[in-house]
């Protein structure tokens, strides 16, 4: 049988966090054959031989910093438009296991409040009660690790001690669903053995076995194929650089919330105008790629004595949590003597936009933030107060910190250091562009699952969400196919 006349009952498009659980859900039932396309890599001795980066190797790029790629080789090195003057990098990760294999595995849920705005914003069956039990069961695959305050270094240490002089109250369990408005603890990590616990180690090794399952690593996916307004398969740029086909009863696109819409696009699928404009003919006129939610990010540092700046353990142990940020305190510079405080805004809208460059698959599309417009109306004002408050507590005060940044004050500070959470999504929004099923609107047998269709944001770290959504999504695709 010639690659062109294989037929799958699912081509599931990218193998990430969402895509990569969702297909191995799916190939749990034997007589559904699964085939998933992505990009990037395949680690598929990753038991015996992981690279160094997935367990180690800077997370953030340079001091954490946001800027240049933490793994150049693995990322599609995506940068926004520029945002006061300079573009902005957002990571994506190109491997199977997508970008939570990269990432700074963080393991939190959303906040139960978030599913109350994405039922009001027409995610029907994606409320608290709804999502929970898919938060568990990827919980069950991919446990994660809770550091205990003795191991947090003596820097960050200080940190939540002043965030609960000032008022902060400490929990155990992040996850817990009261865990938000004022607390500090100790931030989940979804690490085993030190190893990101990604879709690639989890999801996908679970899959392998199964004769039903089909892994293309290193293929291109450009478009999805319609017969008319039905999808039929996907069209691809196979790993010896040549155009090919495959062909599928139900195509489901989980290439995340920048590397999903322009495949819709290019397939006909978005604003009717943008695709005139690259002489893409309309199939559905829905406005994928507007709306893109990001979390901004932004880095304040300490001057502390030596010690209190010594980095050898776990840097990202602790979390601080406030109703409009939450804040990561970590060691900097033991040289120097630096301490640093990311902020992070848990804004739940945007309106940032993912276009097409040009029509070519290999090339990356435009990217805009709302990160300067946030930035002038004031969204940090309320970090920056508490960053200077709890330099007021004694806790800070008499273990010797000072603060660096600002000195030409917020707003140049901001100018120069903001940068992304890493946290996109909502291209491709349920009630928008997608229905609670996940199904693209006028397109019979085509899906989105990933970071794209969250209609709102969560109000923090978004890869376990991501899980969540591919396990959903499978409830659901099976639902519907009686798979
Ligand atoms: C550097 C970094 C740090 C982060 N830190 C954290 C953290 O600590 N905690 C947290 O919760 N979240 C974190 N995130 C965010 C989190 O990892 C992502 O939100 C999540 O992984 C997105 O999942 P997804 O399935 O939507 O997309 P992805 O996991 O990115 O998967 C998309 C997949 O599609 C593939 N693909 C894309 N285009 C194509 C194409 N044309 N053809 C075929 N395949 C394609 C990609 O190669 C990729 O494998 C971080 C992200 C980054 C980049």
């Amino acid at each position: 049988m010639t690659r062109e006349e294989e037929r799958f009952d699912v081509v599931v498009i990218g193998a990430g966090s969402s895509g990569g659980a969702l297909a191995s859900r799916l190939s749990e039932d034997e007589g559904c054959r699964v085939l998933v396309l992505e990009a990037g890599q395949d680690f598929p001795d990753e038991a015996s031989h992981p690279p160094p980066f997935f367990a180690l190797g800077p997370v953030l790029g340079h001091h954490g910093s946001g800027h240049g790629s933490p793994v150049p080789d693995v990322d599609f090195m995506q940068f926004t438009e520029p945002v006061f003057g300079r573009p902005v990098r957002l990571g994506r990760g190109r491997l199977v296991g997508g970008s939570g294999m990269i990432n700074g595995s963080v393991g939190v849920r959303g906040r139960p409040e978030d599913f109350a705005r994405w039922e009001q914003a027409g995610a029907e069956g994606w409320g608290w009660d709804d999502v929970r039990p898919h938060y568990e069961a990827v919980d069950a695959i991919a446990p994660l690790h809770q550091w205990s305050r003795d191991e947090f270094l003596p820097g960050p240490e200080r940190l939540v001690a002043g965030f609960e002089q000032l008022g902060f109250r400490w929990v155990d369990d992040m996850n817990a669903p009261d865990a938000w408005d004022g607390v500090v603890g100790p931030w989940p990590q979804n690490r085993r053995n030190g190893t990101r616990q990604g879709s690639l180690v989890t999801y996908v090794r679970a899959a392998r076995a199964r004769p039903n399952f089909e892994l293309r690593p290193n293929v291109l996916v450009d478009r999805v194929l319609l017969d008319g307004e039905r999808a039929v398969g996907a069209a691809y740029i196979d790993q010896q650089g040549r155009p090919a086909t495959v062909r599928g009863d139900r195509v489901v696109v989980s290439a995340g919330a920048i590397g999903t819409p322009p495949i819709l696009l290019r397939s006909g699928v978005g604003p009717s105008g943008q695709l005139r404009a690259h002489g893409i003919p309309c199939v559905a006129d829905l406005p994928v790629g507007q709306g893109l939610l990001d979390h901004a990010y932004c880095r304040f540092l300490y001057r502390v004595p030596l010690p209190l700046a010594r980095l050898l353990g776990p840097g990202m142990a602790a979390v601080v949590r406030h109703r409009d940020w939450y804040a990561i305190p970590a060691p900097f510079d033991e040289v120097e003597g630096l301490v640093s405080l990311a902020m992070i805004l848990a804004t739940t809208d945007g309106d940032g936009t993912v276009e097409l460059r040009s029509a070519d698959p290999a090339e990356n599309p435009v990217v805009t933030t709302d990160f300067a417009s946030r930035v002038e109306a004031g969204a940090y004002d309320t970090a920056w107060a508490h960053y200077n408050d709890v330099l007021e507590t004694s806790a800070l005060r008499d273990a010797g910190f000072s603060a660096v940044s600002g000195g030409q004050g917020l707003a140049e500070h901001l100018r120069a250091g903001i940068g992304s959470g890493q946290h996109m999504a909502g291209t491709c929004r349920i009630g928008a562009v997608v229905d609670p099923d996940l199904r693209v609107y006028g397109v019979e047998n085509l899906h989105v699952a990933d970071a794209s269709v969250f209609p709102q944001h969560v109000s923090n770290n978004p890869d376990r969400t991501c899980m969540m959504v591919g396990e959903h999504a499978a409830a659901r695709i099976r639902s519907l196919t009686h798979l």
